[in-house]
């Protein structure tokens, strides 16, 4: 695995004045893409530049985040295959529709693959994750449409172009790509039924439970934040964490050591932080201790346990919150005591993607660095590297967070 720095594989494009369709001079006709070709197959391959119509854009991928959404679909083939994935997407616009308006060649853009209607019944109930547009994919690099950031260029749809968000001179293309799944953290924060100063379980610390650690931090609230990674606990106090809690290192904790270098048991090390095991009763002692008995208002699930799911449940004060942001995966079946939801009203919900209303509040966040999301990026791997940038973000290691591509 190799890291090369950010800057050298940036574009810089002189402006070019808006006339009809404006064209650079150095687009080739083809380009590399790397093409999902069937369960855990992917391959570099060579494709055309995608051609755009009078009303899309042409951007040249600059960064694209591996999203844990793409790895399931790769790892599991829920979709069929050809096509190319890759959905936060960052870079330069090189071609422009004549009838394009608002944007320039060489603007710098994050985008948004998906983008709602605003019209439908969905969007009036602003569920717009299942407005039906919303659900359809706008931007490509070839075959059926899935994002295409693990390409060279991109084809931006004209649905999908309220969804395309300038990036300043002195912001990153990252921190453009970081814009979508920073989005989908803020929507589900702002599901939760929260007031300063009040408690909140955020199970998992990988980019995305961190993300809402710090945003839940910023609004005043005391994050109790998970992981079995003491790396990315370490991360979570220095942003924001009133508690941080190692479920493989429950002693150092209750001797107030900070959890951090220390050893894990032999027999509780998955390779992955995607499933921690029940945790002792430390964790109900740290609940108890932060809100002198009475429980969690709310737990954000950022890991598709189930076991924590429940134990989540439990810590909950009656009324509190339970939101579930990674149990994408359908078909399993977990047991419930319903009284909890019914009588305790313990209420469980899920966030999933982005809300389009929320980009202009995204976008002050992460290109203010209010949120600074730039300590979340750890490794950039080269087109080529693809797979290797998805097996790790898909198998997570002490000092690996954020895995970006850059194409
Ligand atoms: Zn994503
Ligand atoms: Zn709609």
């Amino acid at each position: 695995m190799f890291t090369f720095p950010p800057r050298l594989f940036s574009w810089p494009l002189p402006p070019v004045p808006l006339i009809f369709n404006i064209v650079t001079a150095e687009i080739p006709r083809t380009m590399r893409a790397v093409v999902y070709r069937g369960i855990n197959d992917l391959r570099l391959e060579t494709l055309p530049v995608p051609r755009i119509r009078s009303d899309e854009l042409l951007v040249k991928v600059a960064a694209c985040g591996v999203c844990p959404t793409d790895i399931k679909k790769i790892q599991y083939g829920t979709v069929s295959p050809p096509r190319v994935f890759g959905h936060e997407t960052a870079g330069t616009i090189v071609r422009l529709g004549a009838r394009v308006r608002g944007f320039r060649v060489g603007d710098r853009v994050a985008l948004h693959h998906h983008v709602p209607c605003l019209d439908c019944h969905a969007c009036r109930h602003r569920s717009f994750a299942q407005c039906a547009q919303y659900k359809r994919t706008g931007i490509t690099a070839g075959f059926e449409p899935a994002g295409g950031g693990y390409a060279e260029y991109v084809r931006v749809m004209r649905f999908v172009l309220p969804g395309v968000v300038k990036i300043p001179a002195r912001n990153t293309f990252v921190e453009g790509a970081m814009q979508e799944p920073v989005n989908t953290v803020l929507k589900a924060v702002k599901r939760l039924n929260l007031l300063r100063g009040d408690a909140v379980l955020v199970a998992g610390q990988g980019p995305i439970g961190l993300v809402f650690t710090r945003l839940l931090a910023l609004q005043g609230l005391k994050v109790i934040a998970t992981d079995f990674l003491s790396s990315r606990l370490e991360i979570a106090r220095q942003w924001g964490a009133t508690r941080v809690f190692n479920p493989k290192e429950p002693d150092q904790l209750r001797h107030g050591v900070p959890p951090s270098g220390g050893k894990a048991p032999t027999n509780t090390t998955p390779r992955s932080t995607l499933h921690p095991p029940r945790s002792s009763g430390v964790l109900n002692e740290i609940v108890d201790r932060l809100t002198r008995g009475r429980g969690l208002d709310a737990a954000v699930l950022a890991v598709p346990s189930d076991e924590a799911m429940t134990e989540a449940q439990s810590l909950l004060r009656g009324g509190g919150q339970l939101l579930l942001f990674a149990h994408t995966r359908r078909g399993t079946l977990t047991k419930l005591d319903l009284s909890n939801v019914c009588v305790d009203e313990k209420d469980i919900f899920g966030s999933y993607s982005a809300d389009f209303t929320l980009q202009k509040e995204v976008a002050r966040l992460v290109l203010s660095r209010r949120l600074d999301i730039r300590p979340l990026i750890t490794h950039e791997f080269a087109l080529e590297k693809t797979a290797e940038a998805i097996e790790l973000a898909a198998h997570p290691q002490p000092g690996a967070l954020k895995v970006m591509v850059r194409p």
